[in-house]
């Protein structure tokens, strides 16, 4: 099994480190080899041997509509021919920021940029900016890319890769990073106390993705609104994964919370490299060249990424019904999945929202990341790949969110379900 994929990672490991170009890909948390792919069409992803997987990373998030989604295709076959970049202001740029105004609430301004690390850099520069303050607010187990500010108790491969302090970060960067844990206001309000004045911004996952699935409590995001009004901060909602992932206009629309900015990524670029930040007009404006808050990209609008992301934005915006689908079809999902473990007598904790969930084995509740941290990694590991045999890939660490896509259908929920049972019987 994974023969070429194993003569591949042998190769790779000399000539890229680790064998990745992002760590958790590597399956370090799991063990094994990390299976390559070759291509990929709706909901499945095919390897390099030619075994077929369901997919459940869906590119980290990027998927939404499935792979080699035909009019993303098309578009950008059509648009490569006209030029894969200008380094010129295009007419597609404009379209994209109107169809991002148009369907996220409470921004006027958007900026491209070429990751969702980029676009949370742009955005806490904005913020320290335009407070002329130093510090901020983030929460353990969130992730907001690898720039060096958010590399303190970071989600996502930092924490499946159990790195304490990420060595290149000084200390002195580290020091303005304040953190809390997820889902704890009277954290946040002794940092506000202990730092008069001195906080820009909160950043926050509105649903943390990169810790499993972990949903905000009711209030959280109510909580942190509130003290940022009271206090001059300015709260950054990274909408890198939940952004028009968990409604058109991302977590702003669901729990109905206003942020100063909203940091994109993933969807917006219809799986090209892509990520934006947005705003209010009167906070973007201190962004050069309107103001004085330098950012700035080569590649920053690409057209090929401009169009893909378009494209997939257009067909879920003049489409609401895949949000319905997509929750229904997880909340199938979800059901099947749970009956199943439970009729095994095997404790565990499925978070969702939306079309994301995480499977916890742990008997409490999973609220923040030391609930998640608690949980059994090693049962993990081996449904992980009692799931992988049997054709079901599912993000390989337990600190990472399973992506839905509205390709999948009722048979491949069907298969999902009856491969966890058959899984659970070949791990307990
Ligand atoms: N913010 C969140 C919430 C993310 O999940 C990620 C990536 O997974 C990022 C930021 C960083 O995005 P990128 O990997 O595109 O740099």
């Amino acid at each position: 099994m994974y023969f070429q994929s194993k003569l591949l990672f042998e190769k790779a490991q000399e000539l890229i480190p680790g064998g990745v170009n992002s760590p958790v890909r590597a399956f370090k948390s799991v063990g094994g080899t990390p299976i390559f792919m070759k291509h990929a069409k709706g909901a499945y992803m095919y390897d390099v041997d030619g075994a077929r997987y369901l997919d459940y990373i869906n590119s980290w998030g990027p998927m939404i509509l499935g792979h080699a989604y035909e009019p993303v295709v098309k578009a950008i076959q059509e648009y490569a021919t006209y030029s894969t970049s200008f380094g010129t202001p295009t007419e597609l740029e404009i379209k994209v920021a109107e169809q991002i105004v148009k369907m996220v609430p409470n921004i006027d301004q958007v900026r491209m940029v070429n990751s969702g690390t980029e676009a949370c850099m742009s955005a806490l520069r904005l913020a320290r900016g335009y407070t002329g303050r130093n510090k901020f607010i983030k929460f353990e187990g969130n992730y907001h890319g690898h720039a060096d500010a958010f590399l303190v108790s970071a989600g996502s491969g930092v924490a499946t890769l159990n790195i304490q302090a990420v060595p290149g970060v000084t200390q002195a960067v580290s020091e303005d990073t304040l953190t809390a844990p997820y889902n704890n206001l009277p954290a946040v309000e002794q940092l506000i106390a202990d730092n008069p004045e001195q906080i820009a911004a909160i950043i926050v996952e509105p649903v943390a993705g990169n810790m499993g699935c972990i949903l905000p409590q009711p209030g959280f995001l109510e909580g942190l609104r509130q003290l940022c009004d009271a206090n001059g901060i300015l709260l950054i909602f990274d909408e890198v994964m939940t952004g028009f992932r968990l409604a058109r206009g991302g977590a702003q629309e669901l729990f109905n919370i206003k942020a100063d900015l909203v940091t994109f990524g993933k969807i917006i670029g219809g799986g090209m490299p892509v990520g934006a930040f947005a705003g209010r007009r009167e906070i973007m404006q201190h962004i050069a060249p309107a103001g004085k808050v330098y950012q700035a990209g080569t590649l920053s609008g690409n057209p090929i990424a401009m169009i893909a992301g378009y494209t997939v934005l257009q067909i879920l915006d003049e489409h609401p019904v895949i949000y319905s689908r997509l929750e229904e079809k997880k909340d199938y999902l979800v059901k099947g999945m749970r009956e199943a473990l439970g009729a095994a007598g095997i404790v565990h904790q499925i978070n969702h929202v939306g079309s994301m969930l995480s499977v916890h084995f742990a008997e409490y509740p999973i609220i923040d990341f030391s609930a998640a941290s608690g949980a059994s990694n090693e049962l993990f590991k081996r449904f992980f790949h009692a799931m992988l045999e049997r054709g079901v890939y599912l993000p390989p660490s337990a600190f990472e969110s399973w992506f839905l896509s509205n390709a999948l259908t009722q048979e491949d929920l069907d298969f999902t379900i009856d491969a966890t049972k058959k899984a659970i019987k070949a791990i307990t």
